[in-house]
């Protein structure tokens, strides 16, 4: 790719392979089980419907978990372009973590929800929530006891598409950091921009399903590529 010249606007999607570097482990990891746990049976709404409390217990477990870990360079460094970059820029994040809040950012878009909200199917109100589920508290907005982890499952359609799509139409530049590309529609993304005109990069530990659609592919650690590439974009 030709040095970050031009470049206005930029559209970033970040997933699992940035936060991994903090500690935080997806049901990637270990042959598709998360804390021993198959995705079907803790991260769907008919997992939801069958067994509230497995899953309750399971979110708990995460919510308690991520507030134990802390951002990393990649995170701070983003922060640092949010903070400094006068163009547009979106952080999409299919991250459920807050560590790109927790790092500085502000620009953050979370596709995918956050541990760290509670959704209330009574009201549709969403409330920050860093304690647990289990034990079915009320509503901070309506009362009822009708709180589920704010967290797109599978099968869910994903958060804010229409404005991740309005973000993508203005980019000159689209970054991937530490996805797999194989989830979508956060896969597709990169096809979209390429066909709006932005340029294209990934930064990523290995090559993805997604490496083809890219103009350029740099390989490994996210703490040390996203630094440097901040480093270069912005010296621009
Ligand atoms: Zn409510």
């Amino acid at each position: 790719m030709a040095a970050m010249t031009g470049i206005r606007n930029i559209m970033i999607l970040t997933g699992a392979g940035i936060s991994a570097e903090s500690g935080i482990d997806t049901f990637r990891d270990a042959g598709g089980l998360w804390e021993q746990h198959r995705v079907e049976d803790v991260a769907t709404p008919e997992a939801f419907a069958r067994d509230p409390e497995l899953v309750l217990r399971f979110y708990d477990m995460r919510r308690a978990a991520i507030q134990t870990k802390a951002p990393n360079a990649a995170h701070h460094a983003l922060a640092r372009l949010d903070e400094h970059w006068p163009g547009d820029l979106l952080i999409v994040t299919q991250n459920v973590d807050d560590l790109h809040e927790r790092a500085g950012a502000s620009r953050v878009l979370h596709m995918h929800g956050q541990h760290l909200n509670a959704w209330c199917t009574a009201c549709d109100e969403r409330s920050r929530w860093t304690d647990t589920l289990l034990d079915r508290p009320p509503c901070p907005a309506c009362g009822e006891a009708a709180l589920r982890p704010d967290v797109v499952w599978f099968g869910e359609m994903p958060y804010r598409m229409d404005e991740i799509y309005a973000a993508l139409r203005e980019a000159d530049l689209f970054v991937s950091i530490g996805t797999s590309g194989a989830v979508y529609p956060a896969a597709g993304l990169v096809r979209e921009a390429r066909e709006l005109g932005a340029r294209t990069l990934e930064l990523n530990l290995e090559r993805s399903q997604g490496s083809l659609w890219f103009e350029e592919t740099r390989l490994g650690p996210a703490t040390e590529l996203v630094p440097a590439w901040v480093d270069e974009v912005m010296k621009k």
